[in-house]
């Protein structure tokens, strides 16, 4: 027998059935009155979802697109940038930046963990030309969350912009862009906003705008301040992604209708459930400290191939995703981010550990998902931790 399919990847992740419905409508036009109304009703909505006073733009492109399009408008050829590279995102952002002229700076990250605010200190104060900070939110392929609000603490007070990757971290954990000085902050559609892929989102602060507009448009598809210009008239630069903005809707209607209190609260104890099951099968979480709130990447034991583990849960309809780079076959990344519950995890959990039997991985005979029950009530009933608000 078919089981059901449990799509638990860090994007892309599961639709709630509301979404899908608005998907399937027929078309209308970009540049007709009712697309107007629904960018116009999007536009204040995006804006609350992203903590900014400045406009939230939609492109029409997976989310690396948006990491372009707000790199190539933020600095010229040439000009000197620091990247954060803790994880294969970490790594994109150099690429991006590198294939855009720009000089980079690494500053290296163990994978697994979080860039501490200290050392990106130390690279500002050595070298007062640096222009910008790339860096990931949430390193999707570590799930790391980095402390970008230390990270923009330190940013905003000199000549010097942070760029923030949060594919797979708005929507999920709090990241108030104008509160925590974030000066570019971006996203996808397929990762915690319950969309399918296709659509980014990227919005500028005061400060990066105006360095946008004194450099001038530095790109003919990825024009932000051309894209600005149109959002004002309720459309889009080129032919819009109709569906899904109007998915957009039903799903920020989701956000709204719960509260992003109650967003946050149950993501951040799915992810205490998450490591708390991980952990009672003994598998350790990647990350010890700093984890993102929207999947659970643990190390499998010596001599377990992550392959295998995998493939044997998708045979119960559970699919997870493996390791990238470096840690390919040899960490399970469990995702539980968007439109994802309890009883999703606890297949997950479940499916993790058949896979673990399978793979000769499984030694722990504890209550597992007992003990993850239990870290999940006690993470609702405690509510959100202080130091990620
Ligand atoms: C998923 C992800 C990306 C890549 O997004 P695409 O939509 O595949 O282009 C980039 N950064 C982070 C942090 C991600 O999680």
């Amino acid at each position: 027998m078919e089981h059901k399919l449990r799509l638990l990847t860090p994007g892309p992740t599961p639709l709630p059935e509301a979404v899908r419905l608005a998907l399937a409508q027929d078309m209308i036009h970009h540049r007709k009155a009712a697309f107007v109304e629904l960018m116009h009703e999007l536009q204040p909505r995006l804006m609350r979802l992203f903590g900014t006073a400045q406009p939230v733009l939609p492109l029409s492109c997976s989310g690396t697109g948006a990491m372009v399009a707000a790199a190539a408008s933020l600095f010229a050829p040439g000009e000197k940038v620091v990247v954060v590279e803790g994880g294969k995102f970490g790594e994109r952002w150099r690429e991006i930046a590198e294939s855009l002229g720009l000089v980079v700076t690494v500053l290296a990250v163990p994978w697994g963990t979080a860039v501490d605010p200290q050392e990106l200190r130390a690279l500002l104060d050595a070298d007062p030309s640096i222009a910008g900070v790339l860096v990931q939110v949430s390193e999707t392929s570590t799930g790391v969350l980095h402390p970008v609000r230390e990270l923009a603490a330190i940013t905003r007070q000199r000549p010097v912009l942070l760029v923030a990757d949060g594919i797979s971290a708005v929507g999920v954990s709090p990241c108030p862009m104008d509160a925590w000085g974030i000066d570019a902050l971006l996203t996808g559609s397929q990762k915690g906003l319950m969309l399918p892929p296709g659509l980014a989102l990227v919005a500028l602060s005061e400060r990066a705008w105006a360095k946008a507009e004194s450099l001038g448009p530095r790109h003919f598809y990825f024009n932000l301040l051309a894209e600005r210009a149109k959002s004002r008239q309720g459309q889009t630069l080129f032919t819009s992604p109709v569906n899904l903005l109007r998915g957009l809707a039903v799903s920020l209607a989701l956000f709204e209708e719960a509260g992003m209190e109650q967003v946050f609260r149950k993501q951040w104890a799915l992810t205490c459930m998450a490591r708390q099951g991980a952990l009672s099968l003994g598998l350790e979480p990647l990350a010890k400290t700093h984890f993102t709130w929207g999947l659970t990447a643990v190390r499998l034991p010596a001599g377990v191939d992550g392959g295998r583990v995998l493939k044997s849960a998708a045979k119960r309809g559970v699919v997870m995703a493996g390791g990238q780079g470096p840690l390919k076959g040899r960490i399970v990344r469990l995702g539980h981010m968007g439109h994802v519950d309890f009883g999703d995890l606890l297949a997950g959990l479940y499916a993790l550990r058949q896979g673990l039997m399978e793979a000769g991985g499984f030694s722990a005979a504890r209550s597992y998902l007992e003990d993850a029950i239990a870290a999940y009530e006690a993470a609702l009933q405690a509510g959100l931790p202080e130091e990620a608000l």
